[in-house]
């Protein structure tokens, strides 16, 4: 029997990452995988590679920006499936590496636009359908940044503090619905995102990884399956007495 039996979870950022690692274990554990992201063919192809396996799964090309789209695709997804018992709110963008008196207003709004009105839009959307069912577990993909900081891209770490709180109201707002609300707080995860960083650093990819592996107590970054596996536990009923926490799975990076 699968951990997430007969759930419904939809996963946004799906196609990449920890997204992507997230809707293959939650699929393989039984739940239907609504995968939403910007990146069509990658996104296409996890659900490509779920339904091989005999999972079941359907893509959605979202930006979860856009309230509109939001509520159209959350609407169709529900037509879809009949619940939605699971969202993971996972899409995110890192931003630009600037000091707080070189960023401009637009590229500080623009972190904040993915980061967090983008819990906000999708967590709102779910919320109505949960509710109805008097359960859901909501997952927000905050940071080791949403609990200390680090001397560089301040929108990022402060759209992650955000998503950390966010997600303590929400869980006391929904506690007598039934829904359950974490935060997942990653280590340096080696995904698209952060090699894309590296290749934007001064010493290229291969130094920035090994400088990024000494930040870890544990010796290394993550790979995206570790933290998938945090996702699948607070997506199942494993985790029912659980809201409102933080699981921080960081290679004991917030540890010092
Ligand atoms: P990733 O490899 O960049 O994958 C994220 C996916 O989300 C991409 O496909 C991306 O598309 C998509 N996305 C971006 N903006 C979107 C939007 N507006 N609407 C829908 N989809 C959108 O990122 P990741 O490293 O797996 O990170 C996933 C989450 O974990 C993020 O919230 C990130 O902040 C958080 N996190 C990551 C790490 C880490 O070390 N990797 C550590 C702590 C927290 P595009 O490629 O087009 O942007």
């Amino acid at each position: 029997m699968g951990r997430v039996d007969g759930k419904t979870a939809i996963v946004t950022g799906g196609a990449l990452g920890i997204g992507r690692e997230s809707c293959l274990l939650l699929a393989q554990h039984g739940a239907k995988v609504a995968v939403v992201d910007l990146q069509d063919n990658e996104g296409k192809a996890v659900v490509e590679e779920i339904k091989k396996s005999g999972g079941e799964a359907a893509y959605w090309h979202l930006d979860v920006t856009d309230e509109q789209e939001v509520k159209k695709i959350f609407n169709e997804i529900k037509e879809k499936y009949d619940t939605i018992d699971v969202l993971v709110n996972n899409a995110g963008i890192a931003g630009d590496n600037k000091p707080t008196h070189e960023l401009t207003l637009d590229e500080w709004r623009k972190v904040q636009a993915v980061n967090t009105d983008g819990v906000f839009l999708c967590t709102r959307e779910a919320l109505p359908y949960m509710k109805q069912q008097k359960k859901g577990s909501i997952i927000n993909i905050s940071s080791i940044y949403g609990i200390i900081s680090a001397p560089d891209i301040p929108s990022y770490h402060a759209s992650k503090g955000a998503v950390r709180l966010m997600t303590k109201t929400d869980a006391l707002l929904y506690a007598d619905d039934g829904i359950r609300v974490n935060s997942v707080h990653p280590g340096y995860i080696w995904t698209p995102l952060v090699e894309d960083l590296g290749k934007r650093s001064e010493g290229g990819v291969e130094a920035f990884r090994q400088h990024l592996d000494s930040l870890h107590p544990i010796g290394h970054v993550g790979e995206p399956k570790d933290i998938a596996f945090g996702i699948l536990f607070l997506a199942s009923d494993e985790s029912k007495f659980m809201t409102g926490s933080e699981l921080v799975i960081d290679g004991g990076y917030t540890a010092r």
